[in-house]
């Protein structure tokens, strides 16, 4: 089915700006309350929140197989499992809607009284209820600065790094929409000489520059996906700030791994871009080597050029650009972690999360944390007022922006924003 709604020469008959992350193209999905508390499944076009529940009563989704109540609904999930077929045609459908020149909704203005909405008019809402949430770790440079850190620097990379996709499983219930505020969590820490652990809140509350993607139905148990078909179950993605305790992470994670440093919170940008948006910026990941075994070999141009930033915004003052990088350093690739996830048989689910892993770059200006950033503390990274920090203190925002742009044309993700409070006695 071709994808009409990525056209680039598209415009459309709503005010936005230039430089907007959701021009005509994008045509991202999300979940938000109206004014008047209603909660329905939405799109976004500039600055304009687009209520599809309504789209859909008043009959412009006529011709599409929908169930009625598709988009009146408090979670993307059910949508999301109509499989990539459905997804196209709405967003096409929309597309056609809102092109310049169409005027069956811009002049009826009893419906669009019913179905626009400015942004600061709805609150954002998390867009699918995640079932399951995985996180892997797939930056190279990551990896390698993280095995450095808390291992040997001489030996930073295990020897399966290389050979598999590696992650973890997470924890669902703590994940947060962009603007929900984080209690600095509690944790037991390494023993001192006394040999006794540490307990209290963590000192060392730090981000993770992530990114996320969203599937629909992809197996039934015991059957696998093959890497081919991998993408044709990604619904799309989001931004990813998996919050991390680092001191609580350093004394809890031998033998099994990433536990309550992690699952205090982890908080997503509110709209979903679909794979079909991010399809103009395509390209290769890092070169593997040694070359994947069979299962998770694939073609060409499967990362996707995806610019990333993370600021730190202290209590009513400015923010700090801390680190800028890149989607595409992703040393394996989504259909990868997916095809690896089911190669066991496990069941993928509508509304599972994958997150990335924390994506460095090969840079110091590009790493993803402040844990790389600072060298676990041994560095200071300025702020434009004068301070300085090793970790995230209380009162500070972290802002999270991503967005591709070739020839003209940006697809963004909004921000992804989370405030650090302090704990709670
Ligand atoms: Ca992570």
């Amino acid at each position: 089915m071709p994808l009409t709604a990525n056209d680039p020469s598209r415009k459309t008959w709503l005010d936005t700006l230039v430089n907007t992350d959701f021009p005509i193209q994008n045509i991202p999905f999300g979940v938000f309350s109206t004014p008047d508390d209603i909660i329905t499944i939405g799109t976004r076009i500039g600055d304009y929140a687009i209520d599809l529940g309504a789209l859909h009563q008043l009959g412009y989704f006529d011709g599409i197989d929908l169930s009625d109540d598709i988009f009146m609904q408090d979670s993307l999930n059910n949508f999301i499992a109509d499989g990539r077929k459905t997804w196209r045609l709405i967003r096409n459908r929309i597309s056609e809607l809102f092109l310049e020149g169409n005027s069956k909704l811009r002049d009826h203005q009893e419906h669009r009284n019913v179905v626009l909405f400015m942004m600061n008019e709805i609150k954002m809402q998390l867009p699918v209820d995640v079932g399951d949430y995985t996180d892997f770790y797939a930056s190279k440079e990551h990896a390698t600065n993280v095995g450095s850190l808390f291992r040997d620097p001489e030996n930073a990379l295990l020897p399966n790094w290389l050979r598999i996709p590696i992650g973890y499983h997470g924890r669902s219930s703590s994940i947060i929409p962009s603007g929900t505020p984080i209690h600095r969590p509690y944790g037991q820490t390494k023993p001192g000489d006394n040999g006794i652990p540490g307990f209290g809140p963590s000192k060392l509350v730090d981000f993770e520059l992530e990114m996320a993607f969203i599937t629909t139905d992809a197996n039934q148990l015991g059957k696998r996906v093959p890497i081919e078909k991998a993408e044709d179950y990604i619904f799309g993605l989001v931004l990813f700030n998996d919050w991390s305790a680092r001191d609580i992470q350093a004394w809890e994670y031998v033998p099994l791994g990433p536990f309550l440093g992690k699952s205090f919170a982890s908080t997503i940008s509110p709209w979903i871009v679909t794979l079909d948006a991010l399809e103009p910026f395509r390209t290769n990941g890092p070169k593997q080597d040694p070359t994947p075994l069979p299962y998770l070999k694939h073609g060409e141009n499967k990362n996707f050029d995806i610019k990333l930033q993370v600021a730190i915004q202290p209590e009513n003052d400015e923010e700090t650009v801390v680190t800028n990088s890149n989607f595409k350093y992703m040393y394996w690739s989504m259909a990868q972690q997916l095809t690896h996830h089911t190669v066991n048989g496990c069941n993928v689910r509508s509304g599972d999360m994958m997150g990335s892993g924390t994506i460095s770059g090969p840079t110091k200006d590009s790493y993803g944390s402040m844990l790389e950033l600072s060298w676990r503390g041994q560095n200071s990274v300025p702020l434009k007022n004068g301070k300085e920090r090793k970790f995230i203190q209380d009162n500070d925002t972290i802002v999270m922006r991503a967005f591709a742009e070739k020839n003209g044309l940006r697809i963004g993700f909004g921000e992804c924003n989370g405030k650090v409070l302090a704990a709670i006695d």
